[in-house]
């Protein structure tokens, strides 16, 4: 019997009437034959509301960070029981569990645990006696069994490690739209939806905030192998899967997808000198506040001193700038400075490895529309700038039209013969 882990976010059970149509889908597959493992998020937005709990208090630190844990925790412990109850009325076996008593263990980072292993054996028994486990998202334990979860949007990665463990077939991941687009159909109403995707190329473009699947979610994916499919719960559909690239036998356009993130925020440390260390014990007490950088340009020096910019998420910008403040002296920088308003945009294709000239026709076209550069990053099968985060919309457009995205895909129906 082939066995698939069903994931439902937080629209997908925003209420006991959308929790029954999630049952029913649950038993369809049943009925098809296939085992179900199912994962849930907390019900519409109530992660939302218990975080906003928390900030009333307004108290911060690694003691808070714990009892947010415990706090935010609660809302898929909600939903696994609406769910098992549901299905349970509708003649399907089934039971609830938590991260921690599906052994999910996890390290002590709060609020952005990463999990460290799985031990399936509940879920195993569960699944031999015929029953639909219904598994938290987004929590784990530590190894105090202590509560832990892995940052917002992370039911994705439960129901993929799970996926993982279990060698499912497939890992199906519903969610309110209808898979992954090669932009933000928002932005760009001819937006096409991706029937495939590599594992390397949504990375790129879940991480830019495509907003579809979590990061980590796709990490695990890629690294364990576990094709992942992205789909609506509302709208019958194939969505898109996401795969290994071997397994894509057409023709690869050049560019894939275009992804934007607009909260992010920039920090310069100006007139730094250029000896050794400099970039350690400036980014040194960034990385143990646990605040993520992206891209990190650092400018040739003159004088003997240069320039040090990083990027982060926007969120954490103030902390980062209270804790550069402190090593500005240390460093000898001359100032330091900041702007919040700035954007990510990136084009992702595994075809710009065997096409050059990409980079130069993205620049193209900005430069056409007088949008101005602040940094780039590139990898082998990706560009990415920092713009005013005003242009993001404008840009990515353009983009989407020049890189001639819709006809890429229409070609490659063609060929699929779809
Ligand atoms: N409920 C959590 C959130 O809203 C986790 C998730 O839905 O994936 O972020
Ligand atoms: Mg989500």
């Amino acid at each position: 019997m082939s066995l698939v882990v069903q994931k439902f976010g937080g629209t997908s059970v925003a209420s006991t009437a959308h929790i029954q149509s999630v049952a029913e889908k649950i038993i369809q597959a049943r009925q098809r034959g296939q085992n179900v493992v199912a994962v849930v998020s907390a019900m519409g937005d109530n992660t939302d509301r218990l975080a906003e709990l928390a900030k009333e208090v307004n108290f911060s630190g690694m003691s808070a960070k714990r009892e947010i844990d415990v706090l935010l925790s609660t809302g898929e412990q909600v939903t696994i029981a609406i769910l098992s109850m549901m299905l349970m009325k509708l003649g399907c076996q089934a039971r609830s569990f938590t991260g921690g008593q599906v052994g999910i263990v996890t390290d002590d980072s709060h609020t952005r645990a990463r999990i460290l292993e799985v031990q399936p054996d509940k879920l195993l028994e569960a699944i031999k006696r015929g029953e639909v486990p219904v598994v938290a998202g987004f929590q784990g334990v530590n190894h105090q069994g202590d509560i832990t979860t892995f940052g917002r949007g992370g039911s994705d990665t439960t129901a993929v490690a799970l996926a993982a463990v279990l060698e499912a077939d497939e890992c199906q991941i519903f969610t309110d739209v209808e898979g992954v687009y090669t932009t933000d159909p928002r932005v760009v109403d001819r937006a096409r939806l991706m029937d495939r995707v590599t594992f390397e190329e949504m990375l790129e473009l879940a991480s830019l905030g495509s907003r579809v699947l979590h990061a980590r979610a796709v990490e695990f994916a890629s690294k364990y192998q576990v094709p992942l499919r992205v789909l609506s719960t509302f709208v019958e559909g194939r969505g898109t899967l996401i795969t290994k690239e071997d397994e894509l036998d057409m023709e690869q356009p050049i560019i894939s997808g275009i992804a934007f993130t607009k909260d992010e925020a920039k920090l310069t440390v100006l007139g730094v000198e250029d000896v050794p260390g400099v970039a350690w014990k400036i980014l040194g007490p960034i990385s143990e506040a646990n605040i993520g950088i992206d891209m990190i340009v650092q400018n040739v020096s003159a004088d003997n001193t240069t320039d040090f910019t990083f990027t982060v998420s926007r969120d954490d910008y103030q902390e980062a700038m209270d804790l550069l403040n402190r090593v500005a002296n240390d460093v000898g920088a001359r100032e330091v400075s900041g702007d919040n308003k700035i954007a990510k945009l990136s084009i992702v294709g595994v075809g710009m490895r065997s096409h050059a000239g990409v980079a130069t026709k993205m620049f193209q076209v900005l430069a056409d529309r007088s949008i101005n550069i602040q940094m780039i990053s590139t990898s082998e099968i990706k560009i990415s700038v920092v713009i005013a985060e005003e242009y993001i919309e404008l840009a990515t457009r353009a983009l989407h039209s020049v890189f001639e995205l819709e006809e890429e895909k229409e070609k490659k129906y063609l060929k699929l013969g779809l």
